[in-house]
């Protein structure tokens, strides 16, 4: 890379997720633009904005027979391929900011495990944790009601986040069924669903056992200095959600890990033996007063800036955005970093790991398992098929490894940390398609 080149990677700290989207994607442009191809400043542009932005407020009665009003979104990046796909989050910190980054990290994602969809997203800023299962029925029905216009098995497909799960994904489905029931696959309109509404097997542990096979992958390459084997390797995970919870348990049960530390949104637990993920969501969901980790087997509670940087040869950030700042980079002991949540480490916390050799396998990288097996269950759906649970692995491992590999070869070609590489090839294959289409009209 030529020192002007390099110049161009010099990073600030953003702890403003979209932001830090945005230079990451300026940084790629201007990097392909000095080492590979020129780019038209008007292709730029179109990638910059998302071509849809809706925001919806409706009311929704809750137990008490009060009304509440709430906000909700639906952003769509890219129409390079449609549909458009990406998950569906329910939080207090949901805004459009927010959802228009995740929007645009799924059009990337889609490029790097090469799928052919568009990138959106969508949410609703509420706090499901407080409301009860038939307020957030209420509301998820609402929502996808007012999300209608752009909903569709081949316009935009909603899936899984932080704070829903396959039963907002059924109710989803139900409710697109019941407003347009002589559509043709509307099973197809969302993927998360349960088993029984034509969801895929594999689909909830997907986003987890994707990441676990880049992570093998990069262990049997010996890419991550200092770890051979993942057999008794020591992993910490923050976040013990969907993501969390799964990464824990397939890295205990099928690799021989050991789960050193873990942790929610109300602390950590660490332990040098090791920990059984399923014993430690026993006592989350069944014992702690709290629903959390914290408290399990009398064990000494941490914070989670703690338990970031507590021993491990294995980091899995696995909660939310913003996580690993500059301030934490510096004391984190781990060997590598898997980014199972989006976007989790801040540009400068990533320069200081990459300073350190340590080795980050970058979010549109490693999370793409979940959207991997979206698509499989879109494609399911549509030919009215339900493929077996080996079937589904099996794909998914491929596809996560060709993706790795095809970020390394791009990594080694161009002189690049996996980061920079995973977003140049991205926004090379998503220029080429918007290129080849032209434009309308
Ligand atoms: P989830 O709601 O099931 O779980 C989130 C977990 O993070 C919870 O245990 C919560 O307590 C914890 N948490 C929240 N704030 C925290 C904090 N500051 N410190 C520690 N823990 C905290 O969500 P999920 O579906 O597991 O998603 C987790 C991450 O993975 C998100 O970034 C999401 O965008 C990303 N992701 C999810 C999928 C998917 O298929 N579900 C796919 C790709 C990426």
């Amino acid at each position: 890379m030529c020192s002007s080149a390099r110049e161009m990677c010099e990073v600030k700290e953003e702890f403003d997720f979209l932001e830090r989207t945005r230079l990451e994607f300026e940084k790629s442009v201007q990097f392909i633009n000095a080492e590979v191809k020129h780019i038209e400043k008007g292709i730029v542009k179109r990638l910059e904005q998302p071509f849809r932005q809706l925001t919806v407020t409706f009311p929704v009665k809750m137990d008490d027979g009060s009304i509440e009003m709430f906000t909700g979104y639906l952003v769509q990046h890219s129409r390079s391929y449609e549909p458009t796909k990406g998950g569906i989050r329910y939080s207090p910190e949901v805004k459009l900011d927010l959802i228009t980054a995740l929007a645009f990290d799924m059009t990337l994602k889609c490029r790097v495990a090469n799928l052919p969809y568009g990138g959106s997203k969508g949410g609703v800023c509420c706090d499901p944790k407080k409301m009860s299962q038939a307020e957030v029925e209420r509301l998820t029905r609402r929502y996808t009601y007012e999300i209608l216009p752009v909903l569709g098995p081949d316009a935009c497909v909603p899936a899984p986040d932080i704070g829903t799960s396959e039963r907002e994904m059924g109710i989803i489905y139900d409710t697109y069924k019941m407003l347009s029931p002589h559509s043709p696959y509307a099973s197809a309109v969302v993927t998360g669903k349960p088993l029984s509404l034509g969801g895929s097997q594999g689909r909830r542990e997907a986003t987890a056992q994707g990441g676990a096979y880049v992570l093998e992958e990069a262990v049997k390459q010996g890419r991550i200095e200092g770890l051979s084997s993942l057999k008794d390797a020591a992993v910490v995970v923050q976040g013990f959600g969907n993501v969390g919870y799964n990464i824990a348990n397939i890295l205990y049960e099928d690799y021989g890990c050991r789960i050193v530390g873990l942790c929610d949104s109300k602390g950590g637990i660490y332990c040098q033996e090791g920990l059984n993920p399923k014993d430690v969501l026993d006592y989350k969901q069944n014992i702690s007063s709290e629903k959390s980790v914290v408290g399990y087997n009398g064990l000494q509670p941490l914070t989670v800036e703690q338990l970031l940087t507590s021993p491990c040869d294995i980091l899995i950030p696995a909660a939310k955005e913003t996580q690993i700042v500059g301030a934490l980079a510096k004391d984190i002991k781990a060997k590598v970093i898997l980014e199972l949540a989006n976007g989790p480490t801040t540009n400068l916390a990533h320069k200081i790991l990459i300073e350190k050799k340590v080795y980050v396998l970058p979010d549109i990288l490693a999370n793409a398992g979940g959207v991997t097996v979206s698509y499989f269950e879109w494609l399911q759906n549509k030919a009215g098929e339900n493929w077996e649970l080996g079937m589904v692995k099996e794909k998914l491992r491929k596809k996560m490894v060709t993706a790795y590999t095809n970020v390394v070869e791009t990594a080694e070609n161009y002189n690049l940390d996996l980061k920079s590489a995973a977003f140049v090839l991205a926004v090379s294959k998503e220029i080429e398609i918007l290129t080849a289409r032209g434009i309308f009209p």
